[in-house]
């Protein structure tokens, strides 16, 4: 393959094409990101500061051009579109604000108390970033806010799907001021990618993405001793506990199983519900689910867009199949009519079977699985069962047992009780098992590709 094609799934028309970059041209984008570096690492974090309130002020001007162009190229609604975009200027003026502090030299002391000594949190050099199409700005943003604080620049290769968005990024970084070379954008093919990570100068490896993916680019990255942050898929869990609100609950459950067209990684996709509520949950889950209008990614009455490609349309039937194959009953959805775009309706799977896709495997589209506990310990059972290890959420009007579960039971990076949402970029960000290692945000990210050096004083 020379150059990639990117298409717009609600139409299936092309957008654009791309050549794809050979090995030497993605070198020299290396080498140019690592000659911006040299400079860059001279700056103080506070110096840094002002660059990136300047890409906050930039990405809300042009917040119309950006959400267009992401829904053009992945179906996600101009809504959403907006709203990442908004998130986004809030990371990077987070990042601004609080980076100096938290990358702050610190004093300690050593032999025995007698000495000081300074640890100090050093840039490394080129960061290489790795990105999925699902959120095409934010995934690329919270490794660059975090990075450029830090003092190190950043090599990003997006998803093909969403080339042109990475390079309006690319763009409107740069009218905003930023440095040339501290962000370079390379379009390459997975063998290249090898490559890229094998290179003296890249320094660490940063990868969002399925957990196939993650695994073999972790491998890499380790084969060349690079250090390597992975944020990989999952299949949360929320609990509907005997005492929850079920009301909350189904309306909570189903905007966190439909948002971003059910793309997302910290989306509700298991629905764990116990024996006490699991009539009135279900009944009234899948009357919500059978009313959601799809359509147009554009208009403002829409509430599901298309899945982003073919392939993710391929992938979510063949997933639902499987599932009733294996044990689980179709509740409403799974019949995708022959409309041109990759629709795929809203759909509720209940009664999945371990071995199914629908209870061991990321469903990524609009596929909710009901998964039926005897009690509040049988359904904290499930949520574990899994290899995943990303977010998940409890619902339940008693604070204390919710805490007791997230913080002692839940075996995943983030829990979220009565409500669904993302990413905030005050709280780390990441997951365990199967869905990676490393954080982002909540002061986190900004420490991952740093060098923590012990300065000895006399
Ligand atoms: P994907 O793994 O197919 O691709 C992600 C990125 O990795 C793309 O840029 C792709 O080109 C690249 N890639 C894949 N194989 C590669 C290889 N061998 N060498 C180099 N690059 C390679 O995932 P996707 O379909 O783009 O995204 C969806 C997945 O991302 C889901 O599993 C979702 O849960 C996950 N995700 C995780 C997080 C998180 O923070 N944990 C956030 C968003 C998405």
């Amino acid at each position: 393959m020379t150059e990639l094609t990117t298409v717009n799934p609600a139409t299936d028309k092309p957008i654009a094409e791309y050549p794809l970059m050979d090995k030497e041209t993605a070198f020299e984008k290396i080498e140019s990101a690592h000659a911006a570096f040299l400079d860059w690492r001279e700056k103080t974090h506070a110096e840094r500061a002002p660059y990136l309130n300047a890409i906050a002020k930039a990405l809300r001007e042009n917040v119309d051009d950006l959400a267009q162009l992401m829904t053009q190229e992945t179906g996600k609604l101009l809504r959403d579109g907006k709203g990442e975009v908004e998130l986004c200027a809030q990371i990077f003026e987070y990042t601004a604000t609080q980076g100096p502090d938290l990358l702050a030299d610190e004093e300690r002391t050593h032999s025995g108390g007698k000495k000081r000594g300074i640890v100090a949190h050093c840039p490394i050099g080129v960061i290489y970033s790795i990105q999925p199409w699902n959120f095409p700005v934010y995934q690329p943003v919270r490794v660059l806010a975090a990075n450029l604080m830090a003092g190190n620049a950043v090599v990003l290769k997006h998803a093909e799907i969403c080339t042109g968005t990475g390079l309006m990024l690319k763009e409107i970084c740069a009218k905003a001021g930023l440095p040339d070379g501290l962000f370079e954008v390379i379009i390459i093919d997975h063998d290249t990618s090898d490559e890229v990570i094998a290179h003296d100068l890249v320094r660490g490896v940063t990868m969002t993405g399925s957990d196939g993916a993650g695994r073999k680019i972790g491998q890499t990255a380790a084969k060349h001793l690079k250090k390597s942050v992975l944020e990989l898929g999952s299949n949360d869990a929320y609990l509907v506990l005997e005492d929850a609100d079920v009301e909350l609950a189904v309306k909570t459950c189903v905007q966190g199983r439909l948002y971003n067209n059910g793309q997302t990684c910290v989306s509700a996709k298991r629905f764990v519900v116990t024996d006490a509520v699991y009539d009135a949950f279900v009944d009234a889950f899948v009357a919500q689910m059978k009313t959601i209008r799809m359509g147009d990614p554009t208009s403002d009455d829409t509430q599901l867009g298309p899945l982003s490609s073919e392939e993710q349309f391929a992938t979510i039937k063949e997933q639902v199949e499987k599932s009733v194959a294996k044990g689980a009953t179709l509740l409403c959805g799974g019949d995708p009519d022959d409309r041109t775009g990759q629709y795929y309706p809203a759909t509720v799977l209940a009664d999945c079977q371990p071995g199914s896709p629908a209870y061991d495997d990321e469903i990524f589209g609009p596929v909710a699985a009901i998964i039926k506990a005897k009690d509040d310990a049988d359904a904290m059972r499930i949520a574990n069962d899994s290899r995943y290890g990303l977010g998940g959420g409890i619902f339940t009007k008693d604070e204390d047992k919710a805490l007791k579960l997230a913080r002692d039971h839940f075996d995943t990076g983030m829990v979220r009780l009565n409500s669904f949402g993302t990413a905030d970029p005050n709280m780390p960000f990441g997951g365990v098992k199967d869905s990676g290692f490393g954080r982002e945000h909540g002061g986190f990210g900004m420490k991952e590709f740093v060098n923590a050096k012990a300065i000895y004083l006399p």
